[in-house]
């Protein structure tokens, strides 16, 4: 199986070839070149993650260094559970459920792409080793739940540094500890700048010749393929489990930004997993509701909604979903989307606790808010299962005064906010950034 890219101007890579090099080098993103054709008898009795995984993903890496170390490295991945927990119906005939994304390290469904990413890197790395190599010093712009997910999945792994850059005062103070918890080869930046000079100086440094020929540079960002391949493998296991128990196939709201989740989804459904609908579900940025309405595209820059994770005006990976789909009436078939404001994102988590007893992140509101809009009879026709991408415990400063009380925080998540914040300042400069990377190396 080999990956192209997007824009078709770049050679098809293997696996390993595209997992290294991230972004293709005409700009575009890589999809796979043909897709696996399966059956869900194809996945036997097994619905564990890992063993799902092994069958789902194989066919990505035959024939490549990986093959061998693929069983390996989604039991790595997937070490933590994705369960789906039935809501009580508020209508008879209702079939909702809830899939949780959020029981990983840093409590986010970014985990699993980020953790299969490293699992990947930390083999090819090892692999490749004619003796001393270098460190491979992984660049990492964040305004929220990637810098955590990426420092967590790299942390303490020989051969790897991380450099994580976030906006000073631009984050909340829950975001800004598990940015800032790490130390030994991770280490965190309080840039003086916005998101957008992160990101940057990242992309500056990248393509600073001086720097590539002295320091192994990568990224982790959501548009490597090694992030997003893995994300199918939570709904294909759902999909088949709720097959295995229902006969039907299984409908999906997912909280949308850049799309990458979202196009994991489609994947899966386009190998032949059981999946039905797809909405995505999107905050006040609306370029991508608003595409399906109009038929034009109109990107435009981010505003800032208490959804943080999913402010994006311009989604990357919506290039994906256009190479599978370019007529607009092929896109509108396969997916829908809805943009839900920050008014009703606190309308929904206070009207579903109370509801439900359950407790929605931000973003995982805006899910659960696209369903309330659905038609009663839309509710009834499908089972809808939403995405819950993190733990309401990441975001305290917007639930916590809504609900009027302390939200539990996980284990894993209380673990990191007991250790001891180390980080330094950055002017939003390149030559700052280049001057920590020599430094760090
Ligand atoms: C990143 C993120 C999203 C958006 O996911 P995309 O793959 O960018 O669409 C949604 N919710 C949370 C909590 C996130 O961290």
């Amino acid at each position: 199986m080999t990956f192209a890219s997007t824009r078709g101007a770049a050679p098809p890579l293997t696996l390993p070839e595209a997992l290294v090099q991230g972004l293709a080098p005409d700009g575009g993103l890589y999809v796979p070149t043909g897709w696996p054709e399966l059956k869900p008898e194809d996945f036997g009795g097994v619905l564990d993650l890992p063993a799902v995984a092994e069958r789902l993903l194989a066919p990505f890496a035959a024939g490549t260094v990986l093959e061998r170390s693929m069983p390996d490295i989604v039991r790595e991945a997937f070490d933590f559970p994705a369960p789906r927990i039935p809501l009580p119906a508020t209508a008879a005939g209702e079939r909702l459920s809830v899939l949780e994304l959020f029981h990983g390290p840093t409590a986010a469904f970014k985990d699993f792409g980020a953790r299969f990413l490293a699992a990947c890197l930390a083999r090819l790395r090892a692999g490749s080793a004619g003796g001393d190599v270098q460190p491979l010093h992984i660049l990492v712009a964040t305004s929220g739940d990637t810098g955590g997910a990426v420092a967590a999945a790299f942390h303490g792994r020989p051969g790897f540094r991380v450099s994580v850059l976030f906006p000073k005062g631009l984050v909340s103070p829950t975001q800004e500890r598990q940015l800032t918890c790490w130390g030994g080869n991770v280490r965190s930046y309080a840039v003086a700048g916005t998101f957008d000079d992160c990101q940057r100086m990242v992309k500056e440094a990248f393509l600073d010749p001086a720097l590539a020929a002295r320091h192994a540079l990568s990224s982790a960002n959501s548009i490597n393929l090694g992030r997003l391949l893995p994300q199918a493998v939570y709904y294909a296991a759902t999909s088949l489990g709720h097959l295995r128990t229902t006969g039907s196939p299984l409908s999906f709201i997912i909280p949308s930004g850049n799309l990458g989740n979202a196009a994991a989804c489609i994947w899966a459904r386009r190998m032949g997993l059981p999946i039905g609908e797809v909405i995505l579900a999107h905050n006040a940025n609306r370029t991508v509701p608003e595409l399906l309405e109009s038929g034009m595209y109109a990107p435009r820059t981010s505003v800032a909604t208490i959804a943080s994770a999913m402010d994006v005006g311009n989604p990357s990976n919506l290039e994906r979903l256009r190479q599978m789909h370019p007529a607009i009436d092929s896109l509108r078939a396969a997916v829908r989307a809805m943009s839900v404001d920050d008014d009703a994102i606190r309308a929904r988590i206070v009207a579903d606790h109370a509801r439900f007893g359950q407790v929605w992140c931000p973003h995982t509101a805006v899910a659960a808010e696209a369903w309330s809009r659905l038609s009663p009879e839309e509710r009834h026709t499908h089972a809808w299962c939403l995405v819950a991408t993190a733990s309401p415990a990441k975001f305290p400063e917007v639930v916590e005064p809504l609900l009027r009380m302390k939200v539990p925080v996980p284990a894993a998540l209380a673990e990191l906010f007991d250790r001891p914040s180390s980080v330094a300042p950055l002017a939003a400069s390149f030559a700052a950034l280049r001057d920590a990377i020599e430094d760090a190396a």
